[in-house]
Parts: structure tokens; C-alpha cells; sequence
């Protein structure tokens, strides 16, 4: 075999052209996994990471922190979560969170994994040279490092139904653990994109009687139909007051029971507090990196209104399970592998990243070969 037989698409520093390196096949430590990469999908941490927004990130980098995959090799036994071993040839996915310390104060006291200050992400805070290598999904493999959680795909899910999904699903579970929606709920989604899209289609799963979603372009809004949604507009072509307004008559003068953000734009934010009812829910998702400042009025928008309004960052084992089970039970409602817009190669990331920039694609998944 060659001596780096391993090809993977690696981001040399913030703002560089991605570019194609290989490496070896590092030997197996007791309790590692080898994965052959199926697909690995292209998010907007990733492009946050070409444009080094992201605080902390060791470069060079091989991206790619949600990938599906088939085992192709283990050192000795190693268990899902509900003690099933892992075999060559099965189709797995894991968490992209490794090692949270299960010490600290934040894993402890306030058990906030996602704010442990040891935590690691495939794909995001480790090296492409940092020992043992291969961290990311967009490589022909993939290094598990003992005690990553593995979670095998269900029967009847395709790699393409959860690649479609990605990292999108689980953080929509997460905002929808925290929204609470009640039967009949009117929901209000603000964004179409992988969050903004499989959080309209969890609400109807959890009984909302009406979801909403404002959006761009109409290809992302058109899958949001699709999805279920019964009402969607654009928002590069209306303005506040008549979203506010479409809103209302939408719900009865009320507006929604709950909001979920997941544009990413700050903008949305003051909008989302009124485009909720009074005492309602908002759920801001969609801020996952700074991209700036908002002007409030609390006193109309949150006291007056009783506003409960809760951030939410990041996604955790829980997450990626009930992700699988959703994907499992619910695949044949939706269709989440129609998410999926281009397939990439590894000589083509750059375009990736520039087609999921400027919003050309809804899903763009690269597979390494
Ligand atoms: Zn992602
Ligand atoms: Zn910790």
C-alpha cells in the first residue's frame, strides 16, 4: 500500500482554497474505530470555518463534524449506547462531540455538555495533524477515537435520508426539547435552512396546528411546503410590517404560540419577539456564531408581552439519538434525503462551500471518492 494511501479535503487556514492532502492509516489504539466514509455533509459551520469565524479551531483542518459511514475495521470490542457491538461492515454514524470531561462543573452542576470546556469536535477543534489524524469527515476515512458515540443507522434509514438530515435534525430536536409545543400550537419557523426546515417539519410531527415559515430563496420555501408547512413567504421580498401582519391574520390576530429562529440573521430576532403572542415562546436557535447586534425594546417586546425567550446552542448524544429514531419512524412522511441538492467530491469543496454561501444549495454532501 502506499504510504499515504488516505486522501481528505483540508482547510490550510482561514480564508485559504481547500486543498487535497493525504495521510496514512494510523494503527488502531484499543477501542478505536477505522470508518470508511459514505457521506459527509457541508454545513454553515463549515464555511464559517473557511472564513475563520470560529473562536479556537486548530488549522489545517479536515471539516466534516456529521458523517455517515462503514465500519471497516475495530481494535477489540466496542459498544453503541445500548451495548450492541460495533462489527465490520455496519453503517454508523457518531457524535461529533468527543470528550467532554463528565468532571466539570458545566458537565456537573449545570449540566451543560455543550459548554465544557474539554469538549472536542470531529470536523471542528481537531487538527488534521494533531495525533491521531483523520478527524473529519471529508476523508476517505475516518479515526474514531475510543469511547466516540456510535450510533448505527436503523434498517430503514438510507446514508442519504440521514446525510440529507445532517446536522440540522438533531439541533432541531434540541429547539423543539425546549419549545415545548402543545397540540394545536401555532408555530412560526423564521429560516429555511437545514435548522429552519426540519424544525417545521418536527412541529407538525409534534402536533402544532399550523406552522409558518418566512425564508429564501423559493426552492428552500417550495421544500418547506413539501415538508408540510402550511404558510410560508419570503423574506427578501416582504417587508417586517408585512410579515407581522400576514402573521397575525394567520393566527387569528394572536401571533404564533412559538417562535423558532434559525436564520442566523440578528435581525430576526426583535422581529421573532413580535411575531409571537403574548406570553408565548420564543426559541433562538439560528445564532450559533456572532454575526452582530440587535436592538430590542424589553419592555414592549419581552416584559410587557411576558415573553419567555430561550437560546440554544449545540446538540448532544440525546439529540442524535432521537434524531435516528425520527428518521426511522417518520422517513416516509419526510423525505429528508430530498434536502440533498449536489454530491461533491473531494477536489470540489471549494465550490461546496461557495454554493452553500450564496444559498445555491439547500444540502450539499460530499462523498470522498
Ligand atoms: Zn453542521
Ligand atoms: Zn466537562
Amino acid at each position: 500500500m502506499a504510504e499515504n494511501p488516505v486522501r481528505a479535503a483540508v482547510m490550510p487556514e482561514p480564508g485559504a482554497p481547500p486543498e487535497v492532502r493525504r495521510y496514512p492509516l494510523p494503527p488502531l489504539e484499543p477501542g478505536a474505530i477505522l470508518l470508511k466514509t459514505l457521506a459527509s455533509e457541508v454545513c454553515g459551520t463549515d464555511v464559517h470555518l473557511w472564513h475563520g469565524r470560529l473562536a479556537g479551531v486548530p488549522y489545517p483542518l479536515i471539516p466534516g463534524h456529521v458523517s455517515v459511514g462503514e465500519v471497516a475495521a475495530v481494535h477489540g470490542e466496542v459498544h453503541d449506547v445500548e451495548g450492541v457491538p460495533v462489527r465490520v461492515g455496519d453503517t454508523v454514524t457518531f457524535l461529533d462531540v468527543h470528550g467532554t470531561c463528565n468532571a466539570c462543573w458545566y458537565c456537573l452542576v449545570a449540566k451543560a455538555g455543550t459548554r465544557c470546556p474539554y469538549r472536542k469536535v470531529y470536523g471542528v477543534t481537531m487538527g488534521a495533524d494533531e495525533p491521531p489524524g483523520l478527524s473529519g469527515g471529508w476523508s476517505e476515512f475516518i479515526y474514531l477515537k475510543p469511547g466516540t458515540k456510535i450510533v448505527p443507522l436503523a434498517k430503514n434509514v438510507s446514508p442519504d435520508a440521514f446525510i440529507g438530515a445532517g446536522c440540522g435534525l438533531p439541533t432541531a430536536v434540541h429547539a423543539m426539547e425546549l419549545a415545548r409545543i402543545q397540540l394545536g400550537d401555532r408555530v412560526l419557523v423564521q429560516g429555511s435552512g437545514p435548522v429552519g426546515l426540519s424544525c417545521a417539519a418536527l412541529a407538525l410531527l409534534s402536533g402544532a396546528g399550523w406552522v409558518g415559515v418566512i425564508g429564501s430563496p423559493e426552492k428552500r420555501l417550495a421544500v418547506a411546503s413539501a415538508f408540510g408547512a402550511d404558510w410560508t413567504t419570503d423574506v427578501m421580498e416582504t417587508t417586517v410590517d408585512e410579515r407581522l401582519r400576514a402573521v397575525r391574520d394567520a393566527t387569528r390576530g394572536y401571533g404564533a404560540d412559538v417562535v423558532i429562529e434559525a436564520s442566523g440573521n440578528p435581525a430576526a430576532v426583535p422581529e421573532g419577539c413580535q411575531l409571537a403572542r403574548d406570553n408565548g415562546r420564543y426559541v433562538i436557535v439560528g445564532q450559533y456564531t456572532d454575526n452582530g447586534d440587535a436592538l430590542i425594546n424589553p419592555h414592549l417586546l419581552i416584559n410587557k408581552k411576558h415573553l419567555t425567550i430561550q437560546g440554544c446552542w449545540g446538540s448532544d448524544f440525546s439529540h442524535v439519538y432521537r434524531a435516528m429514531e425520527v428518521l426511522s419512524r417518520f422517513g416516509r412522511q419526510v423525505d429528508w434525503s430530498a434536502l440533498i441538492t449536489r454530491r461533491y467530491g473531494l477536489n470540489d469543496v471549494a465550490q461546496a462551500l461557495a454554493d452553500v454561501e450564496a444559498r445555491r444549495v439547500v444540502k450539499a454532501v460530499i462523498i470522498p471518492d
